[in-house]
């Protein structure tokens, strides 16, 4: 498409992130000549309405918390982008939403009959419609670090409805277009025949205030000094850019909220209550709708993503030309039939492993970060350990339950009791299965786990169990001052040289050995990373009492883990894990410390990371 807007051409070649589905949305941007990526933020809308005296304040800064969810995604991304030096630095993230009401926020209705009370309402009168929109522009810093910038804006426009009789309503209602509109109607379709006249932006009320966004557009790529940079999150106040907006969310989709100066003073307490009551309970339920939906489905999702993986759907894509393909391409390549192609690939954007514009299909930036197989932060390992592996254990999960056992005979045709070092585990290609997807985990989350804590004293380290090396690099790369050995059984270390990395640091050594037998490489930090999991207490103490007699007063035992709640509400993804039924168990941050302190180790600092591993780090006395 030609770009026919000098203020929306100004975001060629940048990578502009959409944090709405919304199809309304999507298609005003669209039309426009904005390219972009589709990203729905999975922030609930559930910040609590009493807190702010107007609808809009609400929709505004719950646009403003989906934006700076939506942005830690792409901030690791262009962290990564910056590491691997191949793309440009700039993001803008725009994530907006909402609609409403000067008061009453009118949502989708439930039924006809809520349909019929919200246009009921509605009818004869003026209301106001607000949409909130937040704007966030990254910007690349000298130290590797991404500065932003949150800019939030509002724009209202009024609607007047004719008065409408039952029958006309009734009609409206009948055709089914009021069900999926917040505030019950579609000015874009047959809902239009029911508004009287519009004062404002008419693409407002449709989804998406666009004259108002470029006028934005125009302010931020004005010459430099108009907006005011910040590494918070801030609305840039006193900038040219206005700050506090109005508006309030109605849910992704569309928009269509009113407010009706005419309805009953809402601001009256027992009126207030009331409200707060309906739609509170209309929030909860469908919050415990979607959840049980995602509950119900997520097997679904899982396995569209393993078998999308699987055939290389992602990288077939890459590796296009343009990085479209039609679905016919797609399903030649990977060998596949048309039909089931185009469903999964239709099944891949809708949960955001794809986009598609037109009949082309292409990696979103999430796909292009995680899924190609070749990325250095693929997740390909792990997702085929999970579909090879986990997924048959899972399908027996009854017989586990039941049994308390793992259903390794029953999946495989082979009983496991030592994962490691059984006949199933030593065939080859299920050892290399396995070292990729540890491989992979350790990629993503070596990082955050290496720099965890300040280990500048230290002079060497060991990494127990150490697997393909991957966590021993990145501990490496994170203190200059570290050497570090990396131990596991004689057969791991053989295969390791396939994970070796080319510019290999010659501060990292391998020696093979078993933990619970051989004598320990001197260290003065011992790394467990996703070891202590696998064994029971028993097996661990044995452990433990060889660190702590390996090690000096001073010296210190890092373990990195998923961290079970200490209430053991979440995070879920230990719980589930330990239903695979491993000799091991899944432990709180304090039963790794209870665990240590019993051999002499005195917990220094718990860290959470957000990734998908945590640490502890404990000094022993
Ligand atoms: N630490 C790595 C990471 O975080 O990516 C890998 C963790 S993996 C779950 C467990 C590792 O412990 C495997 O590499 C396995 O070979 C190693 N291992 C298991 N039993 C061992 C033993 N008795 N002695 C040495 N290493 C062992």
């Amino acid at each position: 498409m030609v770009l026919m807007n000098p203020v929306i051409s100004k975001l060629t070649g940048k990578l502009v992130v959409l944090a709405s589905a919304s199809p309304r949305r999507l298609e005003i941007l669209t039309n426009v000549g904005l390219r972009f990526e589709v990203v729905p933020s999975w922030f609930k809308e559930t910040l609590d309405k009493r807190l702010f005296k107007t609808p809009h304040e609400y929709a505004v800064e719950t646009a403003k918390q989906k934006a700076l969810e939506v942005k830690q995604i792409y901030t690791f991304e262009c962290l990564w982008f910056l590491n691997f030096g191949y793309y440009l630095l700039y993001t803008v993230l725009v994530v907006f939403f909402s609609q409403t009401v000067d008061g009453l926020i009118l949502e989708k209705p439930v039924d006809k009959q809520d349909a019929y009370r919200m246009l009921s309402r509605l009818s004869g009168k003026e209301h106001s419609v607000f949409t909130g929109v937040a704007i966030i522009l990254c910007h690349e810093k000298e130290d590797e670090e991404i500065d932003y910038q949150v800019i939030d804006f509002y724009e209202e426009t009024k609607v007047k409805f004719a008065d409408l009789s039952d029958d006309l309503l009734w009609e409206y209602i009948n055709s089914g277009e009021p069900m999926d509109k917040a505030g019950g109607y579609g000015i874009q379709a047959l809902g239009g025949m029911l508004v009287e006249y519009v004062h404002g932006d008419f693409l407002n009320v449709v989804g998406f205030p666009l004259n108002q966004f470029c006028k934005k557009l125009g302010l931020i790529f004005s010459p430099p000094g108009s907006l005011t940079h910040n590494s918070a999150q801030t609305s840039p106040q006193g900038s040219p850019v206005d700050t506090v907006p109005p508006c309030s969310e109605n849910g992704e989709d569309e928009p269509q909220g009113t407010s009706d100066p005419a309805a009953p003073d809402l601001t009256s307490r027992g009126t207030m209550q009331m409200q707060n009551v309906r739609e509170n309970e209309t929030e909860d339920g469908k919050e415990k709708l979607s959840k049980m939906i995602e509950l119900m489905d997520g097997f679904k999702a899982s396995k569209v993503l393993f078998t999308a993986s699987k055939l290389h759907v992602f990288d077939v894509l890459r590796s296009s030309k343009t990085g479209e393909l039609q679905a016919e391409d797609v399903a030649q390549e990977i060998k596949a039939s048309m039909k089931g192609t185009e469903r999964l690939l239709e099944a891949c954007v809708s949960l955001g492993l794809l986009q598609r514009t037109g009949k082309e299909y292409a990696n979103t930036a999430m796909s292009r970060h995680f899924l190609l197989s070749d990325g250095p932060l693929s997740l390909q390992g792990y997702i085929q350990h999970c579909n090879e592996l986990v997924w048959p254990l899972f399908t027996h999960l009854e017989t586990a339950v039941r049994e308390g056992t793992n259903q390794h005979e029953k999946a495989f045709g082979k009983s496991s009791d030592n994962l490691f070092q059984d006949a199933y585990y030593s065939r080859h290609e299920v050892k290399l299965r396995f070292m990729k997807a540890m491989h992979s985990i350790a990629k993503v989350s070596g990082r955050d786990v290496a720099t965890a804590f300040d280990l500048s004293k230290y002079k060497t380290a060991c990494d127990l169990g150490g697997c393909t090396g991957a966590m021993a690099y990145e501990f490496a790369k994170a203190h200059p001052g570290l050497s570090v050995t990396m131990f596991d059984l004689p057969e791991v270390i053989e295969m390791s040289g396939h994970f070796r990395p080319h510019d290999a640091d010659d501060r990292v050594s391998f020696v093979a050995g078993d933990f619970f037998k051989d004598e320990l490489p001197k260290a003065d930090v011992y790394i467990l990373a996703r070891i202590l999991h696998d064994w029971s207490d028993e097996k661990v103490h044995i452990l433990l009492s060889k660190i702590a007699k390996a090690c000096n007063p001073g010296c210190c035992v890092l373990v990195s883990e998923i961290f079970l709640d200490e209430d053991r509400k979440g995070p879920s993804r230990g719980l589930l894990q330990a239903l695979s039924m491993t000799e091991g168990r899944q432990r709180s941050a304090s039963e790794y410390s209870l665990l240590l302190k019993s051999h002499g180790f005195t917990t220094a600092q718990v860290k959470h990371t957000h990734n998908l591993l945590d640490a502890i780090l404990c000094v022993a006395e």
